[in-house]
């Protein structure tokens, strides 16, 4: 038996599926894709990331007996010549989003394809109600699973000893040959994936208590691990499970949100350009709004703050993401797929699933989304969320010496700082408006 083990968005040796179900003669790859790279920027963070989480896991192989064979290409082309020299099978994670799911079904009738369940704790084909349906609301979704959320430990694949490399010359790209800059990436994304679950170990107690206060680190900080696999969901669960912390189940809730979005994505692929729901919103088309909210150059400035902050980092916190989707959704009344991909451009954890899920939940278009009266008040969030505004001056150089009290009140800031696009009263009026009337003309 000859496989192929095609690594993808599971970077990693421990908890590795194909690992385990590897035998005899394996070629481990990775495949730079050619048809995702060239969509992107030539500066984008993620690449970076990948390729250090690339040749990390090279030397991780090595240190098996294994390694690693680079490709840059588009996966066909691959397949095509790798078919030449007798492979069997090909062995790899499943991945639920379209492309992925397309790319696959081509592979496939090269190589035939064995996936297996590695980025996600459950398989969305799986897991329907009594009645067949699939679940849209999350509550009755996690409930159903709590024969798996409530386990101390979920088993972890282990790797099979028994396994020979197939050796094979290539040349390792480099990231100039991808046709890419290294980018800079935050402080926390240069330590190892281990170093960053061991911080988080230390965090986990206060979770709940800081998880939306973004001026502290105060969250997992996992986002980009697990959207490239660099550590487990299981190995998540399990080692936040070990600690036995009475608020470790907030934290393990919040992984269930990740797979309940990417189960309503696989279950309803149509809501990747469509709203879930069957409604259809008179939409803002003022670019100069959209504009100015993706340069963070509105004049309300916990959003300007957070756009700016996004910009240069790729990073944004949680309620920060609330906040900025539901001001472009309610109070710019733009659509929310164009909030999704500026998002998708340059947010390091990007996840299809997850990010089309939230912004649908903002714009009270997705499954289980907020009601459509409910519109977060910017200067209400940083009043709460950053009393002394903290994370806003850090950000905002010409707010440094403004009372903090001044920040957090629409109209007080005057000539101190650029006027806000938009008023809150009357914008919220007008989404509440609109939303009312799709709704009553459902489609
Ligand atoms: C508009 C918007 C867009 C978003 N886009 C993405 C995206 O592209 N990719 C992404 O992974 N998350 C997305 N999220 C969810 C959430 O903001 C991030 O998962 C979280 O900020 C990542 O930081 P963390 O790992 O420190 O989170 P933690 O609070 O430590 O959570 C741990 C893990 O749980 C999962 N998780 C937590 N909250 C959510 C949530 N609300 N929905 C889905 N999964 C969640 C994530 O995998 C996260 O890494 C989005 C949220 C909003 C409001």
């Amino acid at each position: 038996m000859k496989q192929i083990l095609w690594f993808r968005r599971d970077l990693r040796i421990r908890d590795n599926k194909i690992l385990e179900k590897a035998s005899n003669e394996v070629m481990p790859i990775f495949i730079f894709d050619k048809n995702i790279l060239e969509k992107l920027d030539i500066e984008d963070k993620r690449v970076t990331f990948i390729y250090d989480a690339v040749l990390a896991l090279r030397k991780s192989l090595q240190s098996l007996g294994l390694d690693l064979y680079i490709f840059y290409d588009i996966p066909k082309n691959v397949f095509i010549e790798l078919e030449k020299l007798g492979f069997d099978e090909v062995l790899c994670s499943s991945d639920f989003d379209s492309y992925a799911i397309k790319r696959d079904k081509q592979i496939n009738e090269i190589i035939p394809l064995k996936r297996y369940l590695d980025s996600f704790l459950i398989n969305p084909r799986k897991n329907l109600k009594k009645d067949g349906i699939p679940y849209k609301v999350f509550t009755p979704f996690y409930k159903s699973l709590s024969w798996l959320s409530s386990s101390d430990k979920i088993g972890e694949a282990q790797i099979n000893q028994n396994q020979k490399l197939y050796k094979y010359e290539n040349k390792t790209p480099s990231l100039e040959e991808l046709g890419f800059k290294r980018a800079d990436l935050p402080e926390f994304l240069k330590k190892t994936p281990e170093d960053r679950l061991n911080d988080f170990r230390e965090k986990v107690e206060e979770y709940g208590k800081n998880r939306d206060i973004f001026y502290k680190d105060g969250t997992s900080n996992l986002g980009v691990d697990l959207r490239f696999g660099t550590l487990s969901p299981r190995m998540i669960f399990n080692e936040i499970k070990e600690l036995n912390k009475k608020n470790s189940e907030i934290f393990i809730r919040q992984l269930f949100w990740r797979e309940f979005y990417n189960y309503i994505l696989f279950h309803f692929p149509k809501s990747e350009n469509e709203n879930w729901k069957n409604i259809e919103i008179s939409w803002s088309e003022d670019e100069e709004d959209f504009q100015k909210w993706c340069e963070g150059k509105t004049g309300v400035p916990i959003i300007d703050a957070a756009m700016r902050h996004f910009n240069k980092t790729g990073m944004m916190h949680n309620r920060l993401r609330m906040i900025v989707s539901s001001f472009l959704c309610k109070n710019l009344l733009i659509d929310w797929k164009k909030g999704e991909q500026y998002f998708a451009k340059r947010l390091l954890d990007y996840d299809a699933s997850s990010n089309i899920g939230s912004w649908q939940w903002a714009a009270s278009t997705g499954a289980d989304s907020v009601p459509y009266f409910r519109i977060f008040n910017p200067y209400l969030q940083s009043a709460k969320f950053d009393k002394e505004a903290i994370f806003i001056k850090s950000v905002i150089p010409e707010l440094k010496d403004v009372d903090a009290k001044l920040i957090h009140v629409e109209g007080a800031l005057k000539d101190k700082y650029i006027s806000s696009i938009v008023n809150m009263k009357y914008s919220r009026d007008r989404a509440i408006r609109a939303f009312k009337e799709a709704k009553n003309a459902k489609v």
